[in-house]
């Protein structure tokens, strides 16, 4: 094994301790609460999972892709709202780690890693969600500031951040080049939490409505030039849609293990496990499973490896489409394979199923995946 394997195999090794004796006995009671556990968010912290980005000048663990995936798995593999909480922290924190304000990295990295503060990710709003190069909330410059107003939405990390991402057009006429990235920090006046909404699943994780009006952010707190924002957005992206996958991925093994240990432990119900129609589910399940796993597992390596000349985005999109679509039929075929059992909450795989849902349609629907998966074909040289 070389040094990089052995490091991702370190962060396995941690992340399904933590993942078996803090994580895996509060799973059922977060979702039924619809709380944020900040006993794990605390341990993450401790563990190192909140830094995995951060470069080791700033304290962090300057971790790749794939250790970033291995860790989000082995969690959901368990609890998929904790092992969001990972994401979305990351997704905030990454346009400051690859953007160039050496100031902000200074303030926020080093109180993430030293205080353990969460950020989260501001992009969507009530008018744009799939059509992310819509959004209306505006940054104007005044002097040695900016005024920030708009309503974000569905923001995950939304009520319980020490920073807040956001994303605001400094040019209305340059569309794509006119959109800024913004670091917020918790306590600033004009800035409110609104709205938490109640969802389906992964309702352990927090989401809620952020406010602003009449924000007052000092230029230094613009995350590089202005109009970088998008690429900065897209970039980001690229490199969590791979550790979504992770998320689905995780969550699967879940489901799966967890049907055939109850079948072994308990009995097939009505003797099931020698009916063919239940082996041949539990096959595609696992080649499922596999498949999913292969995807998201090398659009993680092709981000590591920044192989020059290869659409790292394509890959990205087809495994956060591709495993998410996994987990759906997976949870699915869980549930019908354990009959009523499956639908009460005793038996997790009824969590895991509404959790799936939500999957198919954060950070880009499946159908957003697939355009860009068919953007990238079209511009390619067949
Ligand atoms: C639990 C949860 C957490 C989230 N966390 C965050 C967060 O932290 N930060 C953040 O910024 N956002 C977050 N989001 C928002 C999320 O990214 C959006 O929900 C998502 O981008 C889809 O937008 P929408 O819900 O407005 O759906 P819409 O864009 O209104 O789409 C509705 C339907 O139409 C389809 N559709 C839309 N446009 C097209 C098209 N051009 N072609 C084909 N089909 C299309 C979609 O696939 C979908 O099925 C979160 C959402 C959820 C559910």
């Amino acid at each position: 094994m070389d040094k990089t394997e052995q490091e991702r195999e370190g962060w396995r090794k941690k992340a399904r301790e933590v993942a078996q004796r803090v994580v895996a006995p509060r799973a059922a009671e977060i979702d039924a609460k619809g709380e944020f556990p900040w006993d794990i968010a605390d341990v993450f912290g401790q563990s190192g999972f909140l830094s995995l980005f951060i470069p080791r000048e700033y304290g962090g663990e300057d971790a790749d892709v794939t250790s970033f995936c291995i860790v989000v798995e082995e969690i959901s593999y368990y609890c998929v709202s904790s092992a969001l909480l990972i994401i979305a922290h990351t997704v905030g924190l990454m346009p400051i780690v690859l953007g160039e304000a050496r100031e902000l990295k200074e303030k926020v990295l080093r109180r993430v890693v030293g205080e353990r503060a969460l950020l989260c990710f501001c992009l969507t709003e009530p008018e744009a969600g799939s059509d992310a190069a819509s959004i209306r909330t505006k940054a104007t410059l005044q002097g040695d500031h900016y005024l920030l107003n708009g309503r974000k939405c569905f923001i995950t990390n939304g009520g319980i951040s020490d920073f807040y991402t956001v994303f605001a057009v400094t040019d209305p006429d340059k569309r794509l080049e006119g959109i800024s990235g913004f670091v917020v920090e918790k306590g600033t006046p004009g800035l409110s939490i609104g709205k938490k909404e109640e969802k389906m699943g992964i309702r352990g994780s927090n989401t809620t409505e952020v406010v602003l009006e009449d924000v007052r952010v000092p230029v230094a707190q613009r995350i590089g030039d202005e109009g970088v924002g998008w690429w900065l957005m897209m970039r980001t992206l690229n490199r969590s849609r791979p550790a979504i996958g992770a998320l689905a991925l995780g969550l699967a093994r879940g489901a799966l293990d967890y049907v055939i240990r109850f079948g072994q432990e308990r009995g097939w119900p009505g003797g099931k496990g020698d009916v063919q129609d239940v082996q041949l589910m539990l096959a595609d399940m696992a080649i499922e499973i596999e498949a999913a796993r292969a995807l998201v597992y090398r659009a993680a390596t092709m981000m590591d490896e920044k192989a020059k000349g290869i659409p790292v985005q394509m890959y990205s999109a087809m495994s956060k489409y591709f495993a998410s679509d996994v987990a759906m039929e997976v949870t699915t075929n869980a549930v019908q394979i354990l009959g009523w059992e499956g639908l009460v909450q005793s038996h997790p795989v009824e969590r895991m199923m509404r959790d799936a849902k939500v999957i198919q349609i954060f950070e880009g629907t499946n159908q957003i995946q697939r355009m860009v998966v068919a953007h990238s074909l079209l511009k390619s040289k067949a």
